[in-house]
């Protein structure tokens, strides 16, 4: 089998808050379900991440608590892992911005390009809050937005136009802490010349046949408006990895650049951790591994610009992006997720109000903005676990394993398929899996959880078409040969399901008698099975949600009741930095 390294990885989520249902497939969910994938296709697989927890944020955050920054961190790093093991998130490591490799990596890395000439010292004029006392970071500050005139847009980027800002770009700006103008100063900061890469970026992304549409259209239509400018690579702040430039002692590292080079950092880490220091190279520096970004739509800039800049200024080899996943935004119930306004479904919550993780893994995959923006609809979550899962999916496979049960003692034998209904089938399920594998190596998670669907569709009418209890008694080949190519339907069913909904996936493996510790396909799914084949007694994989929960979440007011009851209970348990 032909496989190659992968590192897959996710967005670092800010250690401040617990994501939401939106951070969650716009980030994490999205990139276990291909890290899972590719494991299954026999693929070399390192997932990683971490807790990005340097910055101002937290500095104004623990100053406010009278704690200090890292104790604020370390709890709600804790909790956040916690979550993660929940959610039942494959990582290799998930590890945090304040670990030692990390910090001395970054550091090293900058030297690096600074020694190549890509980092010069430029003055620079900061906001400063004369009321706070303090350096404001870019995203304290807002105003409205030089390019759209957007109202809300922050000093870093305008959530609008999606532009990266510069503070002083904002026209009327304000301190967020406080309300008050800030004076702009005049600061030495170091700047990475982002300029000089501007033809290799520009570049690098026409000639990338992987990058999905929405990346490349960004990335040449920013270098077309405006054209790549010297971004500033060090604050004022106290709370992070150290500037390394000569001179820039007072200084740390912009939280940014100190998260996006976590990606080789934790894999460096990862080998370490395993004894194997030097291998974390082969992943990021042998031309035919690769590696896969899961983000939001907002950090496009910083993955296909910033990042592959950064890689193409150490001079060496460094693999640049072979996909970045940028998800459009979801919704919920037709507004903004606000953690302010308590819009939205957090992830420790989620599981509070149905205790089912591949319910809430399979309905986020299911709602993924792949495309534009989606909405979550408490609607759409009963729809997808009881329609979808339940009707079409458990269903068909429960009656196929019940019928090979009851008709043949658990015992599925070769067949040769002469009826048009069976060959047609067959070759249907095929079919799928084919387009599936195209997908999903794609990254295109909801159109392959689509093919699911279809799959379980299809299978009920074949089913239903054939219905081998009329006729047992008088064509046992004829149900012998449905029966074939049911399990066939329903083996590649549960295999397919695997990376987005791994418990049940078990279970129907187990089920069917696949035991292996991992499941690894080389062609097609039958091969994990040789002819004739005993499975276990069947029982069923998923159930509906009850009726009682389901007139809760479907009356605005009742689950409104619920939903608070629930938060209430969970703010106890959280750290106090997560709390509402
Ligand atoms: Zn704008
Ligand atoms: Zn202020």
């Amino acid at each position: 089998m032909v496989t190659g390294k992968w590192v897959v990885t996710s967005a670092w989520p800010y250690i401040n808050s617990v994501p939401h249902l939106g951070n969650m497939i716009g980030s994490v969910l999205s990139a276990d379900v291909f890290a899972r994938f590719l494991r299954m296709m026999g693929e070399d697989v390192v997932f990683v991440s971490g807790s990005d927890e340097h910055g101002t944020v937290i500095e104004v955050e623990a100053r406010k608590k009278n704690v200090s920054p890292v104790e604020l961190t370390n709890s709600s790093h804790e909790y956040i892992v916690r979550l993660w093991g929940l959610w039942n998130i494959s990582f290799d490591n998930y590890t945090r911005t304040e670990n030692e490799i990390h910090k001395e990596f970054v550091r090293r890395f900058m030297l690096k390009i600074y020694e190549n000439g890509f980092i010069d010292k430029r003055e620079q004029v900061i906001p400063y809050c004369p009321k706070d006392k303090i350096y404001l970071p870019d995203r304290f500050v807002e105003g409205v937005c030089p390019y759209c005139g957007f109202e809300g847009a922050r000093g870093d980027q305008c959530d609008n136009c999606g532009r990266l800002l510069e503070p002083e770009q904002l026209i009327n700006p304000r301190c967020v802490l406080c309300g008050s103008t800030p004076i702009f100063r005049k600061r030495e900061h170091w700047f990475f010349r982002l300029d000089k890469l501007e033809k290799n970026i520009l570049e690098w992304v026409t000639r990338h046949d992987l990058l999905d549409e929405n990346v490349k259209n960004f990335t040449k239509s920013w270098i077309e408006t405006t054209g790549l400018a010297p971004r500033s690579l060090t604050r004022d702040n106290k709370w992070g990895i150290p500037s390394p430039f000569p001179g820039s002692e007072d200084k740390t590292i912009y939280v940014w650049f100190d998260a996006l080079l976590g990606y080789l950092s934790a894999t460096k880490e990862y080998f370490a951790k395993l004894g194997r220091e030097g291998d974390w190279v082969r992943y990021w520096l042998d031309s035919g591994a690769k590696t896969a970004y899961f983000i939001g739509k907002d950090n496009i800039p910083f993955h296909a610009v910033i990042l592959p800049a950064l890689l193409m200024a150490t001079g060496e080899p460094y693999v640049l992006p072979t996909i970045i996943s940028a998800t459009e935004y979801l919704m919920y119930e037709g507004r903004k997720f606000s953690k302010s306004r308590r819009v939205g479904v957090w992830i420790d919550e989620a599981l509070k109000i149905v205790n089912n993780t591949d319910y809430w893994r399979y309905s986020l995959i299911r709602m993924r903005p792949e495309d534009k923006d989606t909405n979550f609809k408490w609607s759409e979550f009963v729809r997808f676990v009881n329609n979808e899962l339940n009707d079409h999916i458990g269903n068909f496979i429960h009656r196929v394993l019940t019928l090979i049960y009851r008709f043949f003692d658990g015992v599925v034998d070769d067949a040769r398929l002469t009826g048009s209904a069976d060959l047609e089938f067959r070759k249907y399920v095929d079919e799928v899996w084919n387009s599936y594998k195209s997908l999903m190596y794609r990254a295109r998670l909801r159109e392959a959880s689509e093919l699911i669907v279809k799959l379980g569709e299809r299978g009920n009418q074949y089913i239903n078409v054939k219905a081998p209890w009329a006729k047992i008694k008088e064509d046992v080949n004829d149900v012998k040969n449905t029966l074939n190519v049911g399990f066939t339907a329903v083996l590649t069913l549960g295999v397919m399901l695997y990376p987005i909904v791994p418990q049940s996936s078990k279970k129907i493996l187990e089920i069917l008698n696949v035991r292996e510790e991992r499941v690894v396909i080389a062609g097609h799914p039958i091969e994990l099975v040789k002819l004739p084949h005993k499975i276990n007694k069947p029982e069923q994989v998923f159930t509906k949600l009850p009726q009682s929960l389901v007139d809760v979440l479907l009356n605005d007011f009742e689950r409104e009741r619920y939903l608070e009851r629930v938060r209430n209970e969970l703010n106890n348990e959280r750290p106090e930095v997560l709390r509402f």
